[in-house]
Formats: C-alpha cells, sequence, structure tokens
C-alpha cells in the first residue's frame, strides 16, 4: 500500500553535502503498525516527512495506493496530506486555542459545515478520552493528555495512515504506555496504518509488528521484531537489542535462553 522506493536525501549546509538518506526501499501494508528505529542523526524524521513530502526526496518514488506521491503537484499534493495525519514529540498545539479549537482547525480549515464539526470534534474527544477538557487551554494539560489532543487534532480528517515522529520521547514510561496503547487501538478499531519512528526498542517492542532499523542514512535492517532479533550480524542491531535487552518479549526471551546468541543476553528471572 505504502512504498517507499530507492528514496534518497542530501542536505547541503555551509558548501558541505551530507547524505541523510541513501537508497530505502520500505513496504508498508495497509493496518500495519511499523517502527522505524534508529540512534539520534540517523536520519528517521527525514524519511517519515519523505512519505508526505514534507521532504522532497532527491531520488525514488514514494507510491500510496498507486499512486506516485513524487509527481504530484502541490495542489494535489495539498489534498492528499489530508489523509495522512501527523504527530508530533513536542504536540506542536495553538496554545491560544481550546482543546476544541485545536482539534477543530483542520475541518475549518478545509470549510466544513460548523454543526459538523461539533460532532466530529465530540466524537475525536471521545476516542481519545478528553471529553470533560475540550474547554481548557493546552497550557492546563499534562504532556500526555496535549498528545492526545495532538493525535485528536491529526484524525479530524479521518486519515488512513498516521506518521509519528517520536511522539512518546517527551513523556514518562507510565504516559508513554498510554500513548502507545491509544495508538494500538487507534490502529485496531479504525483501521488506520501506523508508521512511527523511534530511538527506544520499548517503543518498538509494545506496538509494532514490523520494525525497520535505520543507521546514517540506511536501512540496515527490516522485517518482523523476531526476524530483527535474529539478524545477530549487525552491530547496530546488537547495539539496540543490548541496549534494551530488559524489554524483549517474553516469548524471545524464551528463545534466547535455549539457543543463546553472540552479542544477545536472555533476560534472567
Ligand atoms: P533522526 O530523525 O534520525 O534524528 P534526521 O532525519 O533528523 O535524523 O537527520 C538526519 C541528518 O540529516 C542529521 O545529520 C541532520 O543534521 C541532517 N538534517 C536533517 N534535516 C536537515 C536540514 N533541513 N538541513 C541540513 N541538514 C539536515
Amino acid at each position: 500500500m505504502i512504498e517507499i522506493k530507492n528514496i534518497s536525501k542530501t542536505f547541503h549546509q555551509k558548501k558541505q553535502a551530507f547524505k541523510a538518506l541513501d537508497n530505502i526501499n520500505l513496504n508498508i501494508e495497509k493496518g500495519d503498525i511499523v517502527g522505524i528505529i534508529g540512534f539520534s542523526g540517523a536520519g528517521k524524521s527525514t524519511l517519515i516527512r519523505t512519505v508526505n513530502l514534507l521532504e522532497k526526496p532527491d531520488e525514488g518514488q514514494i507510491i500510496i495506493d498507486g499512486k506516485d506521491f513524487t509527481k504530484l503537484n502541490s495542489r494535489q499534493l495539498a489534498q492528499e496530506r489530508k489523509k495522512i495525519g501527523m504527530i508530533f514529540q513536542h504536540f506542536n498545539l495553538l496554545s491560544s486555542r481550546t482543546v476544541f479549537e485545536n482539534i477543530a482547525l483542520p475541518l475549518e480549515l478545509d470549510d466544513v459545515n460548523k454543526d459538523n464539526i461539533k460532532e466530529k470534534v465530540n466524537e475525536l474527544l471521545k476516542i481519545v478520552g478528553l471529553e470533560d477538557k475540550a474547554h481548557e487551554y493546552p497550557k492546563s494539560l499534562s504532556g500526555g493528555q496535549k498528545q492526545r489532543v495532538a493525535i485528536a487534532r491529526a484524525l479530524a480528517n479521518d486519515p488512513y495512515l498516521l506518521l509519528c515522529d517520536e511522539a512518546t520521547s517527551a513523556l514518562d514510561p507510565a504516559t508513554t504506555q498510554s500513548i502507545l496503547e491509544l495508538l494500538r487501538d487507534i490502529n485496531h478499531r479504525l483501521g488506520i496504518t501506523i508508521l512511527l519512528i523511534t530511538h527506544e526498542m520499548e517503543v518498538i517492542k509494545a506496538i509494532c509488528n514490523h520494525v525497520a532499523v535505520i543507521d546514517k542514512g540506511q536501512l540496515v535492517s527490516k522485517g518482523t521484531l523476531s526476524e530483527m532479533i535474529t539478524n545477530k550480524e549487525n552491530p547496530i542491531i546488537k547495539q539496540f537489542l543490548n541496549s534494551g535487552v530488559m524489554t524483549i518479549p517474553q516469548e524471545l526471551n524464551k528463545k534466547l535462553q535455549k539457543e543463546p546468541q553472540d552479542g544477545l543476553f536472555p533476560l534472567v528471572e
């Protein structure tokens, strides 16, 4: 459904060229929750931003349901982007608008009938569990509540795809868990495909059914989490797995206890 094909991107700064993405190929099926993991500066944000062409790749194609996004003009792209929600690490809410007004914004921009806006925003508030916060301003909300508002806003135009850029990096572990549960619920109940980037194995383990590992602009692994774990050859994968050793799922941990692998250690209970 979403094909990231041969995507490359070079940034030029102060007469220096820096290749942030180097020939990335990744397919994402409808209904998947795909995690892209990598260290800071690996190219994760740049990659996720090429999917809706916020970042224009130098080479390659983004093909969604057979449509090549790299060939669209700006008016067509603006239209397509409405069906792709995006959430960010720092929520990006407008402080002068209430929760209700923040969520209503994409609908207002789309010239939706006022009565329909009210109904839709109330429905979205219910999905994210913030019915009682509709008339509060962002400054009175916790980080988790702010991210819930941002998620509701991202869902306003009934997207088929949600792009999450380090959506839980600014949150404590318990809040992270609740936001990940909300994302999983949205994926299950609304059938929305999710592509998220993270530098934490915890996030991948919690909700992703596929994972791609990116390092220095290159895709070093893609597949299921167990495929990633059995790919013991790659030093980058080793680093992630070892840094997240306490987070290896139980069934994989049992497998590691039976068949130990270089660089991977089972969790000792
Ligand atoms: P990540 O999300 O994995 O931390 P990014 O995609 O943000 O990585 O960045 C990858 C590399 O590209 C970094 O070295 C970053 O400095 C560089 N980069 C990103 N955006 C720009 C830009 N607009 N101009 C110049 N360099 C950039």
